[in-house]
């Protein structure tokens, strides 16, 4: 049997725990190696094992005899039932006090079950978003640990080391709250990168059939923007990729791809978790059906024919003033949609009592992650500003930049619908936006009528109480 000599174990050495062991070894880290399958960790030694100083071990049993105690096993298997019977596995072979990490991306459910069962046998159990892809497992990925305070004493420094470095050097991991908070923040993360994603879909969409842009002058436009307040990792791969020729046909790429967008799931969660806690997260919302649409070509095809305006594209003289209305539209509906996703933050946090630093969130945001930018430094001084803030609209620099768009927001959409252009990131995004600041919401009408048909009795603006009128018409 191995000594104890490392400080962590991988266990699952697929492409992302591969990448996170060897990121783990290159900071100086003795990784312990496991994985089902053998011939997969002695093909990663071979080629990786110059990097640094690695373990392998066979059984399980060594694996867990090669780790120091606290012993830290960090679980990087497929997410689901595979993931129960690694678990499973190892705390069999743990003692009180050991820590075991799911860096998979499990759902926040899952994670709160397996904690509690986990506790009960004295083991920490350590449910952490990872972020950042492949590329960022081996370079610094974002790093989002649950779990007990106690268990980031023993992980907190060995994830910081690997974490990718905010522009002020901090590390992109902080210890987000107790049991599911990680992945509860994690899958969030992931419901504001469809968000994101699905606004700068609709942005190039505008600029393709209302400004009537190339794909290369499309690329130019967000390389410009990128160089403004929407620096960011995705507006920067947007150029890219629209800037990018297919090499078989010649084409530009985006028109040889078909056109219907997959998903794995997490903006999915995002969705269903949000309605049970009853926040509106209708940017991520938007962006998960605009998906699901795009996918159901049955559909498209029976609507086909369908009568839509006949206009043409903007005239040239028009179309540069046109796209910098686009990026303001583009902008204020980001700036909703990531207001949108701290409120799911929040109403979690309070839900489960997790006492989420709302801050810290966008502070670890700023690297490592696929919604990496600029922006998020102004959300992390937004809440130091003011650590209660309601929304990210009230903050005053926001506010003030919202008001300043939304005049090209509102002709933006108005252009959008006059097109036929689908922009129901931008749409949804600005409705909200509308509701928040309407003096007088319908919803009192609504309430007229959940009385008339369902006696469901209404609140008065002008007198405390409940209320229910006895319609005329009432069965
Ligand atoms: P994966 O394809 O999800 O899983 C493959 C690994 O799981 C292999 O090591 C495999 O072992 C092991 N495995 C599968 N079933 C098992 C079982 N019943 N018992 C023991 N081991 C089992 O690998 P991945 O793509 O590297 O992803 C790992 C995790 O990270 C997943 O939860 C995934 O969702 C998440 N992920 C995150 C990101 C991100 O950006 N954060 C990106 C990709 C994936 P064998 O070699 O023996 O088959």
């Amino acid at each position: 049997s191995p000594k104890a000599t490392a400080q962590i174990g991988v266990t699952g050495l697929a492409v992302m725990g591969s990448n996170l062991a060897r990121n783990f070894a290159r900071h100086g880290h003795t990784v312990a190696l496991h994985n089902r399958t053998y011939a997969k960790t002695e093909a990663l030694v071979g080629e990786h094992g110059h990097e640094g100083d690695f373990v392998p071990a066979e059984s399980a049993e060594d694996f867990v005899a090669a780790l120091q105690k606290p012993r830290r096993i960090v679980i990087m298997v497929k997410a689901g039932d595979p993931t129960d019977a690694v678990i499973d596995e190892f705390a069999a072979l743990l003692e009180p006090g050991d820590v075991i990490i799911d860096g998979g991306n499990a759902h926040f459910a899952d994670t709160r079950r397996r904690e509690k069962a986990l506790r009960e046998k004295g083991i920490h159990f350590v449910g952490a978003g990872i972020s950042g892809g492949e590329e960022g497992a081996l370079n610094g990925p974002a790093i989002m640990p649950g779990g007990s305070e106690e268990s980031y004493k023993a992980l907190g420094p060995l994830l910081e080391s690997i974490a990718a470095k905010a522009e002020d050097g901090n590390p992109c991991c902080v210890h987000v709250g107790p049991d599911g908070a990680g992945h509860f923040v994690k899958m969030v993360h992931n419901g504001i990168e469809y968000a994101d994603m699905q606004l700068i879909a609709e942005a190039y969409d505008l600029l393709r059939n209302v400004a009537g842009f190339a794909p290369a002058r499309i690329a130019e436009t967000f390389r410009g923007w990128n160089a403004g307040r929407l620096d960011s990792y995705l507006i920067e791969i947007t150029a890219e990729v629209l800037a990018h020729t297919d090499a078989a046909t010649g084409r530009p790429f985006v028109d040889v791809v078909a056109d219907e967008a997959e998903q794995k799931g997490t903006g999915r969660w995002t969705v269903q978790t949000a309605l049970d806690l009853g926040t509106p997260v209708s940017g991520i919302a938007e962006a998960v059906f605009a998906r699901s649409v795009s996918g159901h070509r049955d559909l498209r095809e029976a609507a086909r024919e369908l009568p839509g305006p006949r206009r043409a594209a903007l005239p040239d003289d028009e179309a540069a003033a046109f796209a910098a209305r686009v990026e303001e539209a583009l902008y204020a509906s980001k700036v909703v949609s990531y207001a949108q996703g701290w409120n799911m933050i929040s109403a979690a946090s309070a839900e489960y009592g997790w006492d989420i630093d709302l801050g810290a969130m966008a502070a670890i945001w700023r690297g490592g992650c696929i919604i990496r930018a600029a922006f998020l430094d102004r959300i992390r001084s937004a809440f130091a500003a003011d650590p209660a803030l309601p929304t990210l609209l009230a903050d005053k620099g926001f506010a003030e930049e919202v008001g300043r768009a939304q005049d090209a927001w509102r002709s933006v959409v108005t252009t959008a619908v006059a097109h036929g252009v689908p922009t129901p990131g931008f749409s949804a995004a600005l409705a909200y936006y509308d509701a928040l600041r309407a003096e007088r919401l319908p919803a009192a009408l609504t309430q007229g009528q959940r009385d008339f048909f369902g006696a469901h009795t209404y609140r008065r603006a002008d007198r405390e109480g409940s209320f229910h009128t006895r319609w005329s018409g009432e069965r």
